[in-house]
């Protein structure tokens, strides 16, 4: 036993534990990096997850069930600080429940294009190139599938034609097939097509080895302070605890609560930690900047008639579009909603259909960065998020807005696709102007879910990175983090396949050899 430190002041006994690698967050990437570790009988492995073990709840393991678990036990439910130039209601779900993001997201598994990656290495994150990337991309165990065709609703396949024949764009099998490029389709998605589960990274990584007696997953534990020299103290429902690794500790809580993690730890900007009145560990001025996402904004329309029930989702088409047609990569994405997603439009006072659906046109390489920081020195209180949406000073977010509105006003012109939309609800026919559409384009924006970039990789004389491209934390040598805090810039596609390579490549870095 050793004397730690507790939440709320003092000092007692904590029972302490010890382990060889100790990962914080048994989510996404905490899942792979578990699961290849664990695979080495020798090393002893523990997982420290803040939320319950989804194994055997029907609740997380059905990927249709996703939305419902939106703001409930399952979702820490991040609020957003007043934003400016966009929609300061926002709630980002950040999933509590072992798998992470993966057991709640929509699992739509994109792989990253290959210029996605030289944004990295050109970011000063040497040796992640699309050529050293591609065995973790073979590598992964999720299972990714085409959309069962007894999944594909009729809807979902006149908006592939129509996109097709509106903008031009190619219909694609499989987004993952060839090099990324535009065109219309339904997604690639992980998921399996007889039972309709989820194939997150805790289903795919940890559920075929729950057995392994080297590795231990603590749930409902849940990680508030890291001294790498002493251990990681945890709060469970039997009280603190303090976890200790011999080797390593690998973050893995994600790009809000690894940043939040090294803030209370006292690793941070010294500026900001003084005045929240937490002792200053390593200043490290990083640590919160370069938060990222990807905004989107939503036409809705009523539906002509009802809708056919079949989905996996209920977003299972998308369509990516370049509007610069010297780019290699695409600078506009859509999802269609094939339900009413009105969030946002019912606060501003739109009608909520019955029946309904909606384009979701995204920035898929935005340009506005934020910054995440604590409100107080109290592990519990939630971190302020601001995203600061739409602030680009080229306006080049709110004129993807802008213009993916008007490119879904054509699609939704065209046929087979037309005939199924009874009215234009938002942002409704009366607005038109540039100026409207983006005012309304802004209020009414939302997530994609996707935040990141709050503990930068980059180059060793890069004084805003928080990792190097060992994934190392900066000034400890026994400290690494591997989750969407490390990106130095937001992939073109939905993240989290990245985040999956991400894990598979921590791995291989943290095993001894
Ligand atoms: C609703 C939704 C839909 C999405 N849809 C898609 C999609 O279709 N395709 C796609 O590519 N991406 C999607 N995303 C984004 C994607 O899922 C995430 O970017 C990715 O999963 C993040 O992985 P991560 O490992 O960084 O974090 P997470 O998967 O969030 O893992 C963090 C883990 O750490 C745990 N944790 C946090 N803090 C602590 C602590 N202090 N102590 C202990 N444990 C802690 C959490 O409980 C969680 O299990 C979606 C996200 C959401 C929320």
């Amino acid at each position: 036993m050793i004397i730690g430190r507790r939440h709320g002041g003092g000092r007692r006994e904590l029972e302490t534990l010890e382990y060889d690698v100790v990962i914080v967050g048994g989510g996404t990437a905490g899942s792979v990096v578990a699961s290849r570790l664990s695979a080495d009988p020798q090393l002893s492995v523990c997982v420290l997850e803040g939320g319950p073990s989804d194994v055997g709840d029907e609740r997380v393991l059905r990927l249709r069930n996703w939305i419902n678990l939106l703001e409930t036990e399952f979702d820490y439910d991040y609020p957003t600080v007043p934003q400016p130039r966009g929609n300061s209601h926002i709630r980002h779900s950040r999933a509590r429940v072992l798998g992470g993001c993966s057991s709640h997201n929509t699992m739509i598994s994109f792989r990253p294009p290959a210029e996605d990656f030289d944004d990295w290495v050109a970011a000063g994150a040497q040796g992640w190139s699309s050529e050293a990337l591609a065995p973790y991309w073979q590598r992964l165990e999720i299972t990714i599938t085409r959309v069962a065709d007894k999944d594909r609703n009729p809807l979902a396949e006149d908006f592939v034609t129509a996109c097709h024949t509106a903008l031009g764009v190619p219909v694609l099998d499989d987004f993952n097939a060839g090099p990324f490029t535009d065109g219309t389709g339904f997604l690639p998605v992980g998921y399996d097509p007889e039972t309709g589960y989820r194939s997150s990274a805790s289903v795919a990584y940890l559920h075929p080895h729950l057995d392994r007696p080297n590795l231990t997953i603590m749930t409902e534990t849940w990680a508030y302070h890291l001294d790498p020299e002493r251990g990681v103290t945890v709060r469970t429902a039997d009280g603190d605890r303090l976890i200790k690794a011999r080797h390593e500790y690998v973050l893995c809580a994600g790009a809000v609560d690894t940043p939040r993690l090294l803030l209370l730890s006292g690793i941070g900007p010294a500026d900001d930690l003084k005045r929240l009145g937490l002792p200053v560990r390593l200043d490290l001025p990083g640590v919160g900047e370069n938060l990222l996402d990807h905004p989107e904004s939503l036409i809705l329309w009523e539906a002509s008639r009802p809708l056919p029930p079949m989905s996996v989702m209920d977003a299972d088409a998308g369509l990516f579009i370049r509007r610069d047609p010297g780019a290699t990569r695409p600078d506009l994405m859509f999802h269609l909603y094939q339900i009413p997603f009105t969030f946002n439009t019912e606060r501003l006072g739109y009608d909520v259909p019955e029946h309904g659906f909606g384009m979701t046109p995204n920035v898929p390489r935005p340009r506005s960065v934020g910054r995440l920081t604590l409100a107080d020195s109290d592990p519990s209180t939630k971190p302020l998020l601001d995203f600061r949406y739409f602030t680009d000073p080229d306006g080049y977010d709110e004129r993807t807005i802008v213009d993916g509105l008007r490119l879904a006003r054509e699609v939704a012109a065209t046929e087979p696709f037309a005939s199924w939309i009874g009215r234009e609800i938002a942002p409704g026919p009366l607005l038109r102007t540039d100026e409207e559409l983006s005012a309304y384009g802004r209020a009414a924006h939302h997530t994609v879910y996707h935040p990141a970039g709050t503990c930068r990789m980059g180059a060793a004389d890069d004084p805003g990175a928080v990792v190097g491209p060992d994934l190392r934390l900066r000034g400890f040598d026994n400290v690494r983090v591997a989750d969407a805090s490390i990106f130095p810039t937001m992939p073109t596609v939905n993240p989290m396949v990245m985040v999956l390579m991400i894990g598979e490549r921590a791995a291989d870095l943290i095993r001894p050899r």
